[in-house]
């Protein structure tokens, strides 16, 4: 999926828009609405072609139920150079959208244009969007904690259970790029930490505070959230490495971390995505 303004597709990509749907971006572009509503709006004008069934006729429902695209291939072929062109899924052999890529597209446009109510909401009231950081494998390094625990330990809890070991998470060293990563994003963005700890190991708890108070003191001084529901989170920015305990019912962006083919692989490529978002 490729990352664009609108600004930047209505000068770019206009070989794949008519003269109306360049008229419609236009409108769009001038006029700050609420972000769901722009990312449909765009939505609805980008990838028109996504809504074509609700005008089947009878026959040609009945050939789309049995996977028979039944528009034409010209028509196919032009929509999907148009969708190849953005990176978003091409229409599969029924006709139907693949997946929800064309969607994410049209958020990361409004997102990138910056032209959105709430955004302009907050520099009117002088406040920065919300990011939440992960710990374990985000701020933390796991792993390192596995490899300082006893090898008495190690058998008794098992690999899928290394999180339960009394005290592993302040054995744990910070992630590579994560302590100036989070002092970067406390500075431009209103930053908290959010983190899940394991339900059978009470020191987890504990040594996650005494972990954030040792390596991140005044960045995230009174900004640790503990929870087992991260969806219920406000806020405009995820960044976690799972979509586990609610990260990935996240309702703002989730920057999945180390996810092969998201684009955020390392501290340095989550940074240089947010800093066009500032
Ligand atoms: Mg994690």
């Amino acid at each position: 999926m490729k990352i664009l303004t609108l600004g930047k597709i209505l000068n770019d990509y206009r070989d794949f828009l008519s003269d109306c749907e360049i008229e419609k971006l236009r409108e769009i572009q001038k006029r700050p609405t609420a972000f769901a509503t722009q990312a449909k709006e765009l939505h609805r004008v980008l990838f028109d072609e996504e809504t074509d069934y609700m005008l089947d006729s009878g026959g040609n429902s009945k050939r789309r139920s049995r996977g028979i695209n039944p528009l034409s291939q010209e028509y196919t072929d032009r929509v999907n150079k148009k969708r190849g062109a953005f990176g978003v899924s091409l229409l599969g052999s029924n006709g139907f959208a693949a997946d929800n890529s064309s969607g994410l597209f049209c958020e990361e446009v409004v997102r990138q244009t910056k032209n959105y109510k709430e955004l302009w909401e907050l520099k009117g009231r002088n406040a920065k969007q919300i990011v939440f950081v992960d710990m374990d494998d985000v701020l933390v390094n796991f792993q390192s904690g596995i490899d300082k625990i006893s090898e008495e330990d190690k058998k008794k809890y098992g690999p899928d259970h290394f999180d339960n070991v009394p005290g592993i998470f302040a054995l744990m060293n910070p992630y590579e790029g994560a302590i100036e990563g989070y002092k970067w994003l406390s500075k431009n963005f209103d930053t908290y930490i959010l983190s899940t700890a394991s339900w059978d190991n009470p020191s987890a708890w504990s040594d996650k505070l005494l972990w954030v108070k040792k390596h991140l003191q005044e960045e995230a001084h009174k900004r640790l959230i503990l929870t087992h529901n991260k969806h219920l989170a406000k806020g405009d920015f995820l960044i976690d490495d799972r979509t586990a305990n609610g990260a990935g019912d996240f309702s703002g962006k989730h920057i999945h971390f180390k996810e092969n083919g998201k684009g955020f692989e390392d501290w340095k490529k989550v940074i240089a995505y947010l800093e066009n978002l500032t």
